[in-house]
């Protein structure tokens, strides 16, 4: 693996999911380290917006960190650590508090997926309530390890879990595909929003959504992920093993 290759892409992620409205101060983004699958990189205690690539620090999948120690961690880096330990097949991590998202974390109205490119979040999306195994006077923080694996445990095999009153996290097999979900997951529960202010909503099927996620091809992360780099200004830097092996086919969607 090109250790440095990686953390430039994983400074690019946070840049991205800032300036898409994902992350604002606060929320992270993780990579697992392919060389040692027990072990992933993020960032130190900082807005994404302005991380660089010596604020990235490594840590295992207790949430203890290993290596350079440039500053404070994360308190939620548990969150990260459970999902790893609990999904082998998930390589990067999204913790965010993506505004729109919210109020669909507070009320029982659900957020399902109602334009294809936003299938992925699935139509089963479940609520993490702090409340439920550690009473109601935390301060809704994933602080610990326990905290953390009771998060992986009510995601499950899905690839998003909203936490009530917070925020949420999503999980997939790259960075290229978490940033990808968390940026129309976004754009999904404001549209939801306003199409449930309309009247009745005409979502996905389950059909339709097992479909769009079968055809969802590398190419379609990678056209997306060069338009975000260009708008926070930095390098897009095309395929790598990364990416999965759908990088060179067709983009379905034209
Ligand atoms: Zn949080």
């Amino acid at each position: 693996m090109d250790r440095h290759a990686l953390i430039e892409e994983l400074v690019t992620a946070n840049h991205i999911l800032a300036n898409e409205n994902v992350l604002d101060s606060f929320g992270h983004v993780s990579i697992r380290n392919p060389d040692h699958p027990d072990r992933f990189f993020l960032s130190r205690a900082r807005a994404p917006a302005i991380i660089e690539a010596a604020d990235i620090m490594e840590f295992t999948l207790e949430g203890v960190s290993v290596g350079a120690e440039p500053g404070k961690p994360y308190s939620e880096r548990f969150i990260h650590a459970g999902i790893y330990e609990a999904r082998p097949e998930i390589n990067a991590v999204v913790h965010n508090h993506s505004p729109s998202v919210i109020p669909f974390t507070v009320t029982s109205k659900k957020l399902r997926p109602l334009m294809h490119m936003c299938a992925p979040i699935g139509d089963d999306i479940p609520t993490w309530d702090i409340r439920t195994k550690f009473g109601d006077c935390t301060n809704l923080l994933v602080t610990d390890l326990a905290m953390g694996r009771d998060l992986a445990a009510c995601l499950g095999d899905r690839t998003v879990t909203l936490m009530r009153g917070h925020g949420s996290t999503v999980a997939a097999p790259s960075l290229r595909e978490v940033v990808f979900t968390s940026v129309y997951m976004e754009l999904n529960a404001d549209m939801q929003m306003k199409a449930m202010a309309m009247g009745d909503v005409d979502y996905l099927s389950e059909g339709e959504i097992a479909a769009i996620k079968r055809g969802r091809a590398g190419y379609t992360f990678e056209r997306g992920w060069e338009n975000w780099c260009n708008r926070v200004g930095r390098p897009y830097v095309p395929g790598s093993r990364e990416f999965g092996e759908g990088f060179s086919r067709t983009d379905p969607r034209g």
